[in-house]
């Protein structure tokens, strides 16, 4: 099947949670892609100093989250490349990709990434590839924010995603593990699994 509309939705996924899981929906379905690529990072850029579970385990965690799911798809370029994963050199490995050379780009953000993305390496070059799809985050204003990143980066194509703020984050996830405490709705029991038979969080 050749790809005409792509998502790509880079992340730390530790642990991919049901805020992600609805981002992508949303993405897709308003956008009508044709795929949603999920891209864990090597070593996130804006989370360089943090110790975060291996490239492996959230890859298999990712790829559990979006089994169900064929538009959803698990890529490892960002793990393959190692070091720091900087998005500008993500897009331009993809769209090296046969099936993905003609696609058009969407790059779904949460609002907390949308803010800091004109400081991200290539902004501009990014934005001229790709349209933003933003995510509304609580504590972000989001319709303002994406009028200041038109601002900052003037012809980025940017288009809120139509869905509620869900402020789930892995960092609140993981400490509700790290306490015993109950998160069964909040992300895909094969990812809970994973995370019990691995004793990630502990
Ligand atoms: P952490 O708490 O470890 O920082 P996170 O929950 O923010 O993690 P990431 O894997 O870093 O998850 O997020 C990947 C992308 O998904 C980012 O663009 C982030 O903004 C977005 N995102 C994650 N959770 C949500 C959410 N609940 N609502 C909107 N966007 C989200």
């Amino acid at each position: 099947m050749s790809i005409a509309r792509l998502g790509i939705f880079g992340g730390t996924f530790d642990p991919p949670h049901i805020g992600h899981l609805l981002m992508a929906e949303v993405a897709r379905e308003t956008l009508m892609l044709d795929r949603v690529l999920f891209i864990p990072a090597a070593i996130p850029p804006h989370k360089a100093e943090i110790a975060i579970t291996s490239g492996e385990e959230r890859a298999e965690m990712v790829a559990r989250a979006i089994a169900p799911y064929p538009a959803f798809s698990l890529s490892r370029c960002e793990l393959a490349r190692d070091g720091v994963s900087y998005t500008i050199d993500t897009l331009r490995e993809v769209r090296e990709q046969k099936e993905y050379g003609g696609a058009r780009l969407y790059l779904l953000l949460g609002a907390d990434m949308l803010a800091q993305f004109a400081a991200w390496k290539e902004a501009a070059a990014i934005a001229r590839d790709a349209t933003l799809l933003a995510a509304p985050r609580e504590g972000f204003e989001l319709t303002r924010l994406i009028a200041r990143v038109r601002e900052q980066i003037p012809n980025a194509d940017i288009a809120p995603l139509p869905m509620p703020p869900l402020d789930v984050s892995a960092t609140w996830l993981r400490s509700r593990i790290k306490e015993g405490r109950r998160v069964e709705w909040l992300l895909p029991a094969s990812v809970l699994e994973y995370v019990g038979e691995r004793g990630l969080y502990r």
